[in-house]
């Protein structure tokens, strides 16, 4: 193939129509940019979605979880059970009120968190074994500490298996906070992610399902906890108080006008193009589950619904992923290893002294997969324009292996 027939695929896109364009036009002629109508009208509708009594525009989706954990109590000393196989930002906010995540490993065939290891993690904790601390943290005093939450990620938009999860959390008394960021519109055995633990936050960068630029939403049915998140977002305002009346600590974490009037539009069309997004991750799976050595992404039973927010390949051994990704990219196709484990980022190694083989199923979903280019707005072609490459440089590598029987997996 010639140089000027290659097609240049981006890594995601944002679907926006000339309704978003109108709506950001309309906003311009007024003089309400910030809390004005649709930011209401947004948080209106985000909470519908989910199932929610209540929503709180944030200026993204990392300030609602750190929201979060105010909420949840979570500070010095405290511990927070979460993934390490998420975004850094699901552990970064436990950090930002000097709590500690406690990570317990996750399952391997959903990259969600394991409920059996929160189980163990607890154990351990109420029988005085540091197993599951931190390594720089295992010879410490902890007379003061309490595991304060829980903080599942659905990863993907995949929802992490929820009962056993909230079931751990009444029985020790944590919160729990749904980092739904990667999941609007997702349903957990015929229940909407977001509704699923006591708060859930969503996210809105140019990569999510939709949009706002940037931007996120904490959503919950606990009124006090919905007060509190609006006067944290906005200086430590209590609302209905005198202006300028600052009662706490707040921040500046407010969503603007124009952020949320995208929002509003882009919320009415959730279904169109969660619609979208699953025919393109269906044009993938039928492809590449005919491809040996290339594992499809594995839908739950739980999951009802999956809200397709990255479309995750696994690169079985002995192939390399990244010689996978290094031979995509010369054909300028990108891809990303997604995600690199968080406890060996270099900031956590340093701070909790984490190292190689302390989660050894998320290392090994580190180590093989894959994420593809992926848009509701991409079209056939350019799936068939990526699977046709991954497929040459799969045979490549493995002549005799290519068909075989793949595996199959319903997309749904
Ligand atoms: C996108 C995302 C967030 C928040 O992202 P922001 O860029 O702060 O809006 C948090 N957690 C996960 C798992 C995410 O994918």
């Amino acid at each position: 193939m010639n140089k000027t027939d290659r097609m240049q695929i981006p890594m995601s896109a944002p679907d926006i129509g000339e309704r978003e364009r109108e709506i950001i036009n309309s906003v311009m002629q007024t003089p309400s940019l910030s809390f004005g109508p649709h930011l209401m009208a947004f948080e209106e509708a985000v909470a519908g979605a989910s199932g929610c009594a209540y929503g709180c525009g944030v200026s993204s989706g990392t300030a609602g979880l750190h929201l979060g954990m105010i909420a949840a109590g979570a500070g010095q000393n405290d511990l927070v059970i979460t993934t390490p196989f998420s975004f850094i930002a699901s552990a970064n906010c436990i950090l930002y009120e000097k709590a500690v995540p406690l990570f317990v490993d996750v399952d391997e065939n959903t990259g969600n968190i394991d409920p059996e290891q929160i189980a163990a993690a607890l154990y351990a904790w109420q029988h005085g074994k540091p197993d599951f601390l931190p390594p720089s943290m295992r010879n410490g005093n902890r007379k003061d500490s309490k595991i304060k939450a829980v903080l599942p990620v659905h990863a993907f938009g995949q929802p992490a298996d929820m009962d056993p999860i909230v079931k751990l959390a009444d029985k020790y008394n944590l919160s729990v906070i749904e980092d739904a960021c990667e999941a609007l519109g997702a349903e957990y055995k015929g229940r909407k992610a977001g509704s699923l633990g006591d708060i859930a936050v969503f996210a809105f960068y140019p990569n999510k399902q939709i949009t706002t630029g940037e931007g996120g939403m904490i959503v919950t049915d606990k009124r006090d906890w919905h007060l509190l998140f609006r006067s944290l977002r906005n200086q430590g305002r209590d609302e209905f108080n005198e202006w300028l009346s600052h009662n706490r600590l707040g921040y500046n974490y407010r969503m603007d006008e124009l952020s949320a009037a995208l929002g509003e539009v882009q919320i009415q069309r959730l279904d169109e193009i969660l619609a979208k997004r699953r025919q393109v991750a269906d044009w993938y799976s039928q492809r590449l589950q005919q491809i040996d050595k290339i594992k499809i992404p594995f839908i739950h039973n739980h999951t009802t619904r999956m809200s397709w927010f990255v479309y995750v390949i696994r690169i079985l051994p002995p192939f390399s992923r990244d010689k996978v990704m290094q031979k995509l990219k010369q054909a300028d196709i990108p891809s990303r290893p997604y995600f690199t484990p968080i406890h060996l980022q270099p900031y956590y190694r340093d701070q909790f002294g984490y190292k190689e083989g302390d989660f050894p199923v998320t290392e090994k979903l580190g180590e093989q997969s894959l994420a593809l280019p992926f848009s509701s707005v991409m079209s056939e072609e350019e799936v068939a324009y990526v699977c046709d490459h991954l497929e040459r440089i799969i045979s490549a590598e493995y002549p005799a292996r290519l068909h075989a029987v793949g595996r199959h997996v319903t997309a749904k």
